[in-house]
């Protein structure tokens, strides 16, 4: 259920909702936003008439049944959109935000070059990997808590949050330590239990589709992070498989309006995993651009014929740059705000 509260009442009339909710034994999850308050209050669906007494409440305004699985993440208990903030950044504002950086941190050297360079073209927020998850126990597995030292030297340096990947539970605590978002791996997307730890930090989530993860599901793992007190959710499209084999995955651009009618929370798109090969990431972050998405992740390397994971599709840093200037004119064109 929904509990949409009139604008501007007082703290206490808040708290007397939220009591009565509790007393009728749901839990209540409250989400704040400009002007109003929401409640999505969980519970046993089989009794949610006993909620609807609510409506007398003066400080009231609605209360809503929602029918759909996907509850707290669903576009009914907030219909304005979520605000998601990384640092400074603000992700699903009306700036368009720009993740950018190596698929794995190798080493000091390419990590602050890129991260400098980045920058310098407008990304927002840095990008790379300490623990990798590879298909191959014989590949490289990233530098795990060196790596994150490296990611954290290289944000004092530019003043740019941090996202990178935890593999595991006992990895939150640490990854948590220095980054800024957490990114849940395509591989991961179904791991409910390292959903909830990660949750619990309350940082904000990056949430991959699982690469063979229907639309519902995807929304429904995403509903653990926002059932475990955190409502700092990122989708992030990256590619499903498909009988296709031209490209590494089929990226999935039907998300991003998707994404806007069902959810609130934000939709990045990673054009890198979505599509493996560099020549293509250029075109597939001007179609999400001008399709909507609040996000684009990017893998930028200073030579990726010699990357570590993912050379294929890493783009240079000069075709990044270009990239970049490329896209101010599109996002103009749907309304968003350029991020320099
Ligand atoms: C990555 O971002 O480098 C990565 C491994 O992502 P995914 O989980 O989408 O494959
Ligand atoms: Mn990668």
């Amino acid at each position: 259920m929904i509990i949409v509260l009139k604008p501007n009442i007082k703290k206490a009339e808040e708290t007397a909702v939220l009591k009565e909710i509790r007393k009728l034994g749901y839990r209540p999850h409250v989400i704040r936003g400009v002007e109003r308050v929401v409640i999505g209050a969980i519970g046993d669906e089989r009794t949610q008439h006993t909620l609807e007494t609510l409506t007398t409440w003066p400080q009231v305004e609605n209360v809503m049944r929602v029918q759909k699985r996907h509850k707290l993440v669903s576009r009914e208990s907030h219909p304005r959109g979520s605000v998601v903030k990384a640092g400074d950044v603000e992700i699903g504002g009306r700036k368009l935000v720009v993740m950018a950086g190596p698929c794995s941190v190798e080493n000091e050297k390419q990590l602050m070059k890129t991260a400098r360079a980045v920058q310098k073209a407008g990304a927002s927020i840095l990008r790379g990997g300490a623990f990798k998850p590879r298909t191959s126990p014989y590949e490289f597995q990233g530098l795990g808590e060196k790596g994150l030292k490296l990611l954290a030297k290289a944000r004092a340096a530019t003043g740019m949050p941090v996202v990178t990947e935890l593999l595991a539970e006992n990895h939150v605590d640490l990854v948590a330590e220095y980054a800024d978002i957490l990114q849940i791996g395509t591989r991961n997307a179904q791991n409910f239990q390292l959903l909830i730890a990660a949750a619990k930090t309350g940082k904000p989530v990056l949430l991959k589709r699982g690469m063979s993860m229907r639309i519902e599901e995807w929304l429904l793992a995403g509903e653990y992070v926002l059932a475990n007190e955190n409502p700092n959710l990122l989708f992030c499209e990256r590619g499903i498989r498909t009988f296709e084999s031209y490209t590494r995955n089929t990226l999935d651009l039907s998300t991003i309006p998707i994404i806007k009618e069902e959810s609130h929370c934000p939709i990045v798109i990673d054009p890198s995993q979505g599509c493996g090969r560099s020549s293509l990431v250029a075109a597939m972050c001007k179609g999400a651009v001008a399709m909507g998405a609040d996000a684009l992740l990017i893998e930028v390397h200073p030579n990726p014929a010699e990357a570590w994971s993912d050379g294929a599709q890493q783009v240079t840093i000069e075709g990044f740059a270009k990239l970049m200037k490329d896209l101010k004119p599109l996002a103009a064109a749907a309304g968003r705000e350029w991020p320099t």
